[in-house]
């Protein structure tokens, strides 16, 4: 057989390279940010233009480099920073592969301007897909500048591969933050198509901190501090009655570099065990210094990982580290089982504040009445039929007390089936038309048998088809709030927040005045309580930050699921008999009462037949 093997041309094989340690524009971030901190700079710039796409610029005023050194920072496997294998272990800069610049290269045009402390004048260089255009003298300030441009000009498949600019732009910014998290000391700049994202001082960790997430931060933080021979633990942990929908703001830093760690992220949680709501995630900045020599981070240049020679004594250590700073800083509630849980406040109104009168009052609450009954705070299914929609289910009560048809009752579906409840206006009276098994299941009989409702799932159901038709009638209907509600946002979420505003507004929220930080509520879709608006926010966010794109119809689609998820009744949530008839009603008015949202089944039906078949 004829020789086949070839060796690949060095173009080509620098591409494939470069697509390695560049995935998009954040990863040319991230290599050029952690090169100006390794050269010492004491400011750094980052100059971005759509989505990094156009430009990704960072500048720094590090020790710079002599013109053979800029030449050379180029090749493949040139670096500064180890000179043997052995020097992995005791690594103290961010870089150590001598491959980002090589790799950026190979699949962009650069322009790097740079000039050490002690030479009067610096160098510039052109690059373009690996070849150098030029190199000249050039009067440059000290320090370093790296333009790279049109990033993937050269391979169209990755170029067409990169997401929106909004969306390649946000991870940017993920990537700034944790780079500017880390290096306090440092001060930043972050400037997109002109306008400046952020401008970041030089200051300690807290202040920091404060200045990337917003002023708010300050009070949402208590710090933890620990110092081990392991490892010395320090940084701020939010206090649980911030704890979020989003996991946005946890961070872990090692020896000053960004890590993901799912381990040491179980050990904070389990920290917050009990004192936040489930399904709700903690803010935390922790920074963990351990010798270079303990952990292993050579692995893949873009992952985030790393290895730990000793990570269960770490888990150990961080987790009651966090522990004794929530119990110090009085965060966590003494214990006390002997207390009636019913009269502890939920979760959801701890973080509620200014005490402002709501609109939504929550009547049926009565601490001391039934031991066993919640207060629930889930929208009513009937709010809109009734007048004074707050008392629904008192008022409902009276109605039915008067022998009211219930077809005025349930809401919005405007046809009941008939077939399936035939008698169901004259079975209303007698209690035994539905009942609640569980707290999870609705259980009503038919002219077959009879019927199990997930009463979770039949709820998300009504209420998602309500939501699809609000979005796309338009012109939802809105409750305007007698007293606008003020949120405070971290500016990554006020810009994901930009980017839902507008189908927001179709679906019934109105806002007013919005600044980097603050965001008004003036009216909420019908369905939305006004206590129940933030969470639900924070949520859309979350939702909208995970799967950022998409047309118009999942942006729709999304946006119901995730409001018809916050917002319906829950397992264990308990219904009263008219709720229970009401949920009933208007699921089977729906186009798919048989299918949750999320494509579970909502119901089955056991027939008289499988009944008489179990007793032979
Ligand atoms: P690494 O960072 O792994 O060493 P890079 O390809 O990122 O590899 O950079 C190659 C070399 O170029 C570095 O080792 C460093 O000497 C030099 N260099 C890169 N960026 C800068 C900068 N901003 N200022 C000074 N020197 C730099
Ligand atoms: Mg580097």
């Amino acid at each position: 057989m004829a020789d086949i093997i070839k060796l690949l041309p060095d173009h080509v094989a620098n591409q494939i390279a470069a697509g390695e340690v560049v995935q998009r524009p954040a990863s040319v971030v991230k290599e050029l940010l952690e090169n100006a901190i390794d050269a010492g700079a004491s400011s750094i710039k980052l100059i971005v233009k759509d989505g990094g796409k156009i430009l990704i610029q960072v500048v720094d005023d590090g020790v710079g480099m002599s013109g053979t050194d800029a030449r050379l920072s180029f090749e493949r496997h040139a670096t500064s920073k180890i000179q043997s294998a052995e020097d992995l272990f005791n690594l103290h800069t961010k870089g150590f592969r001598g491959e980002a610049l090589a790799s950026i290269a190979a699949i962009a045009h650069v322009d790097l301007t740079t000039r050490p402390e002690n030479e009067e004048v610096g160098t510039a260089l052109k690059i373009e897909g690996s070849k150098v255009i030029s190199q000249e003298v050039a009067v440059s300030p000290k320090g370093t500048s790296f333009a790279v441009k049109n990033l993937f000009f050269n391979i169209p498949a990755r170029r067409n591969f990169l997401k929106s600019d909004t969306v390649e732009l946000r991870h940017i910014t993920d990537e700034f933050q944790r780079v500017a998290l880390a290096h306090p000391a440092i001060a930043f700049h972050y400037y997109n198509n002109g306008s400046e994202l952020f401008g970041l001082p030089k200051t300690n960790y807290k202040q920091r901190i404060v200045h990337v997430f917003g002023s708010r931060t300050n009070e949402k933080l208590v710090p933890v501090q620990e110092d081990t021979q392991v490892v010395r633990i320090s940084g701020f942990i939010g206090k649980p009655e911030f704890a979020k929908k989003s996991r946005g703001e946890q961070f872990f830093f090692v020896n000053d570099r960004f890590i993901k760690s799912p381990y040491l992220h179980h050990a904070v949680l389990s920290a917050f065990e009990g004192l936040i709501k489930q399904g709700t995630y903690p803010a935390y900045f922790i920074y963990l210094e351990v010798d270079p020599a303990s952990i292993d981070i050579n692995i893949h240049p873009t992952k985030t990982e790393v290895k730990f020679n000793d990570e269960h004594t770490l888990y150990a250590i961080l987790r009651s580290t966090v522990k004794h700073s929530l119990g110090q800083f009085n965060v966590a509630p003494v214990l006390d089982f002997e207390q009636d849980q019913n009269l502890e406040t939920p979760y959801e109104y701890r973080n509620k504040e200014g005490v402002l009168p709501k609109v939504t009052v929550d009547q049926a609450f009565n601490p001391f009445s039934h031991t066993e009954q919640k207060p629930t705070f889930r929208p009513n299914f009937q709010r809109q039929d009734i007048e004074g929609w707050e008392n629904l289910y008192v008022g409902l009560e009276s109605k039915v007390g008067k022998g009211a048809d219930f077809s005025s009752v349930s809401f919005e579906s405007e046809t009941i089936t008939g077939n399936l409840f035939p008698k169901y206006g004259e079975q209303a009276e007698s209690t035994t038309t539905t009942f609640q098994l569980k707290r999870k299941y609705i259980v009503t009989t038919i002219k077959s048998g009879m019927v199990v409702i997930d009463q979770s799932r039949a709820h998300q159901r009504v209420l998602y088809e309500k939501f699809l038709k609000n979005i796309t009638v338009k012109g939802a209907i809105s409750q305007q709030l007698l007293f606008p509600l003020t949120l405070s946002l971290s500016k990554t979420d006020m810009a994901i927040f930009d980017e839902i505003k507008e189908s927001l507004g179709t679906i019934g929220f109105a806002f007013g005045v919005t600044d980097t930080e603050h965001l008004e509520i003036k009216g909420l879709p019908l369905l939305i309580p006004g206590s129940e608006a933030e969470i639900v926010l924070d949520e859309l966010i979350a939702a909208h930050n995970e799967h950022p794109d998409g047309n118009n119809f999942s942006q729709t689609d999304r946006l119901s699921k995730t409001l018809c998820k916050c917002l319906s009744v829950k397992t264990g949530d308990i219904l009263d008999v008219n709720s229970q008839l009401a949920l009933v009603n208007d699921l089977f008015a729906c186009k798919e009462p048989k299918l949750s949202p999320f494509n579970k089944p909502i119901y089955i039906t056991i027939t008289g037949e499988d009944i008489d078949n179990k007793f032979k």
